[in-house]
């Protein structure tokens, strides 16, 4: 699991998840403060992660199953939201590189 790049503790998974869910918000460390941003590849790898089986089942599982289209998007998205519980193991947060001027 994530620690915080400045002090060394831990992120918890729900802030982490909580993160994912809106869509990559930066996490603050509760100790220190220090933002953190998700990396440029944990996010593409978030996106493979929900896309790929997302697009297999719809295309090659529902079909096969015969499913209806709002059963195949309503087993979709549990497929998502499941595989979203457990990204925040996988995923790497860094603090922003200051760009902004001080
Ligand atoms: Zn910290």
């Amino acid at each position: 699991m994530q620690k915080c790049e400045v002090c060394k503790s831990n992120f918890s998974w729900k802030e982490l998840l909580l993160s994912i869910w809106s869509s990559y918000k930066p996490v603050e460390c509760k100790n220190c403060g220090k933002k953190h941003t998700i990396s440029f590849a944990s996010k593409f790898f978030v996106s493979f992660l929900i896309i790929v089986p997302a697009v297999i089942f719809g295309l090659l599982i529902a079909p096969d199953m015969g499913l209806t289209k709002p059963m195949t998007f309503g087993i979709i998205v549990m497929i998502a939201f499941i595989i979203s519980l457990i990204l925040p193991f996988f995923v790497k947060y860094e603090v922003k590189p200051k760009t902004e001027k001080a």
